[in-house]
This record gives C-alpha cells, sequence and structure tokens, in this order.
C-alpha cells in the first residue's frame, strides 16, 4: 500500500489527485507528491525497514507507488565504501563513497526509473519514454523490457556509444535528435501532449523524482542510522540533489535518525553549470545555458529543479563548486587510482569537486563526508581512451625485459 495522498503544486500549493500529471493548471508550477506521514510514522520503524528487501524497496512505506508490485531490478541498497586512500590525499579521516555505479544498469537513475515504470503501469500505460542525458536512456529501455512494455528513447545524437548501446540493447525505438538535451525535452513535451505514453521524466516526474529520496535514506541507514556532515552530488536538472536532502529530512521528521546537519553540496561541470553559476552570483534565477562539456550526463542546460536546488543549498547551508572541463578526467582518474571504482564524467565533477571544497576549507578533516558516485566508467570511455596507453610486445621474455621492464 501507498502512503501517497495527492499531487501538490510546489508554487501556489493548490492540490490534486495523484495522476499523471506534472505541471499545476493554473501557474504552471512543478507537482510534487504529497504524503500521509501520519499514517507513515504508525508504520515505519528501523526494523520494518531492516526487515525489508536489500534493495531500494525496503523503503517502500516512503515511496509513491505499491513497492509489492513494483517493476523491481534489484536496483539500490548499493555499497558505502570507506574511501581511505582518497580520504588521505585530500586531508579527509571520514571520507565515503556512495558506489550506484553499481545498479543493474549501471547508473543511480534505476532508483528513478523503477519508481516511474512501476507507476507508469499502474496507470496501464503500455509505453515507456524518456529524454534522456545518457544514463536515463539505459534504464527507462530495461525497464520496459522487464515489464513488457514498448518504449521509445530520445537523446541527443551525440552521446557516447556506451549509452547508446547499452539503450539499444534491450530492443526500444532508439530517436536521436540533431540537438541539445534541451531540444530534445521540448520535443518530448510535446509528444507527451500527443501520445499516450508515459515518459518517465515528463508526465511522470512527480513520481520519478521521488525515487532519488532512497540516496539519502541509505546513506542514513549505512552510517548507523544518522546523516553524514556533508553531501558532495553532481547535478544536472537538480533533481536529485534535492531529493537527497528531502530524504534526509523526512528520515529526521519519522524519527529514524537524529536531527540533520548535512551540508549539501553541488558540483558542475564548467560547460554546463547554471545552477552553481546562479549560486555563484547569489541570485535565485537560474539563466539557462548552452552546454558545452564532457560531462554528458549532467549536459542540462535550463534546469527544472534549478531554483529548488538553490533553496536546498541555502537550507542545508552548503555550496555549489564549478569544476574546470581540464579537471572532469582527473577527477575520475584520482578516484580509480586511490580507490579502485571507475565512475563516468559525473563522478569525475563530483571527486574534483570535493577537492575543491576541502581546499577552501568548506569540508574540516574530521568530518563525515559522503560522495556520491552516480555512473560508470565504462559508460563514458571516450572521455579517459586518450589517458591509456598499454605496452604490446611480442610473446618473449626478452621483448617483455626490453619493452616493458627496461622501458
Ligand atoms: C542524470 C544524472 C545525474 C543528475 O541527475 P539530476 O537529478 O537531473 O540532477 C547525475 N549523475 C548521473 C550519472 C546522471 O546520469
Ligand atoms: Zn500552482
Amino acid at each position: 500500500m501507498a502512503f501517497a495522498s495527492a499531487l501538490k503544486c510546489r508554487e501556489c500549493g493548490r492540490e490534486y489527485p495523484t495522476d499523471p500529471l506534472n505541471v499545476c493548471e493554473f501557474c504552471f508550477g512543478p507537482l510534487e507528491v504529497v504524503y500521509d506521514y501520519e499514517a507513515i510514522s504508525r508504520v515505519v520503524s528501523r526494523e520494518r525497514i531492516l526487515n525489508g528487501p536489500l534493495t531500494m524497496w525496503r523503503y517502500q512505506d516512503l515511496l509513491p507507488v505499491d513497492g509489492d508490485n513494483a517493476v523491481d531490478l534489484q536496483t539500490g541498497f548499493t555499497p558505502l565504501m570507506k574511501a581511505p586512500n582518497l580520504g588521505r590525499m585530500l586531508g579527509l579521516d571520514h571520507l565515503y563513497i556512495k558506489n550506484d555505479a553499481v545498479n543493474p544498469t549501471n547508473s543511480f537513475k534505476d532508483r528513478v526509473v523503477s519508481v516511474a515504470s512501476t507507476k507508469a503501469l499502474e496507470y496501464e500505460f503500455k509505453t515507456l519514454a524518456c529524454a534522456s542525458t545518457g544514463n536515463l536512456a539505459g534504464s527507462v529501455a530495461a525497464h520496459a523490457a522487464r515489464a513488457g512494455m514498448t518504449a521509445y528513447i530520445f537523446i541527443p545524437a551525440d552521446l557516447e556509444k556506451g549509452k547508446v548501446i547499452g539503450a539499444a540493447i534491450y530492443g526500444p525505438t532508439v530517436v536521436a535528435i540533431n540537438g541539445s538535451y534541451d531540444d530534445v525535452n521540448r520535443l518530448c513535451s510535446e509528444l507527451a501532449d500527443t501520445y499516450p505514453w508515459a515518459f518517465v521524466n515528463i508526465n511522470m516526474r512527480p513520481y520519478y523524482a521521488e525515487g532519488s529520496k532512497t540516496l539519502g535514506y541509505e546513506v542514513a541507514e549505512q552510517l548507523g542510522w544518522q546523516a553524514p556532515a556533508h553531501c558532495i552530488v553532481p547535478s544536472a536538472s537538480g533533481s536529485m540533489f534535492t531529493k537527497i536532502w528531502k530524504g534526509f529530512k523526512e528520515f529526521e521528521d519519522l524519527e529514524l535518525i537524529p536531527k540533520v546537519h548535512t551540508h549539501m553540496h553541488m558540483t558542475q561541470a564548467a560547460g554546463c553549470a547554471p545552477i552553481a553559476e546562479a549560486y555563484e552570483a547569489g541570485v535565485t534565477r537560474v539563466r539557462p545555458v548552452k552546454p558545452d562539456t564532457v560531462a554528458k550526463s549532467l549536459a542540462i542546460g535550463n534546469p527544472a529543479d534549478g531554483y529548488y536546488s538553490l533553496k536546498t543549498i541555502q537550507e542545508s547551508d552548503g555550496d555549489a563548486t564549478i569544476v574546470p572541463e581540464e579537471e572532469v578526467v582527473t577527477g575520475i582518474q584520482m578516484l580509480a587510482e586511490t580507490e579502485g571504482i571507475f565512475t563516468e564524467t559525473a563522478g569525475g565533477v563530483v571527486i574534483s569537486g570535493l577537492k575543491r571544497l576541502v581546499e577552501r576549507g568548506a569540508i574540516k578533516r574530521d568530518e563525515v563526508t559522503v560522495a556520491y558516485i552516480t555512473g560508470n566508467g565504462l559508460k563514458t570511455l571516450e572521455a579517459v581512451e586518450h589517458t591509456v596507453k598499454p605496452v604490446t610486445i611480442d610473446p618473449t621474455t626478452a621483448s617483455f625485459e626490453a619493452e616493458v621492464l627496461s622501458a
């Protein structure tokens, strides 16, 4: 049973039934799921969660769908790893990596798509669709396959091969568009008005977004039922950033964890940093940009949750960091070489952003810090292939000694 009671406009507060809607008819504000927290507090407990499955569905009381019928690829409950080597390099004694790259389609997007596809089935949609910066494509295609739904995947034509093939393999119709993600999204918004399809991040968006809360719940549970002092999060639309914070606050309100003092830090790459630029300029209006970044999974020039992300930064006393383009690959290398985790470009943005935060004194050595690694490096090989050069030799000891040992 789900405890979602309504949808509510984040701007004017008007309420709607829990239908496939995403904008307010009166003010065009975005809609958000409302829960009956009193009913939730009567059932939820640490014990109930601990007895749940070792997936994100252990938190089903706080998700807006019936978890017993979830489209479930066993997403979530990913490792929270202590990162002593990277911590030593950066000057942090309690650094953790939340490794969400190990989800079924190798990114955190499985969390949001698992919720959105479950909701789409509840509404009896036959077709699942999305506008994707890359990782969403593979996740939507996989969940549609699992659920027996038809899938349409819309992507910018310049995506990395690993993401295109990693989506196409599940058998969806993949449509590559000559344009940026923002063009893709605009087209999909039109199509969502025309075709009876569940676009996970358009008409399903209020439900979709809730899936990211589990990234907050899990980290709090894995830290022994407490929120960390700092979170470092990569942002595109800004949705995940706001929902990790919402997850901590819900746990606090339900008295599952003590009072939350987490500082939420957002990182974006210089070639597409509209939210971080607004933060630095001290304004609340996010000015859209034209993305030109190696971090393609974060390349949203007109972020839907930009304004709400700035509010999360303010409420949590966090900040936003812009990572120069040339430091994205450096961040990928740092994490791989110190902790044995190969992340995609978004993870490079996180690690280089974390380094900058420590250098400017925003994070102290003894504070518990969690860096969110949201995608797998095998999907963005193009970004790093120029940095690695294997040695080729003849199959002889002489060649090995000459070319390798004496080189
Ligand atoms: C989509 C994505 C993000 C950002 O998600 P938003 O909720 O749109 O900010 C971060 N990391 C990776 C790897 C992604 O694919
Ligand atoms: Zn409204």
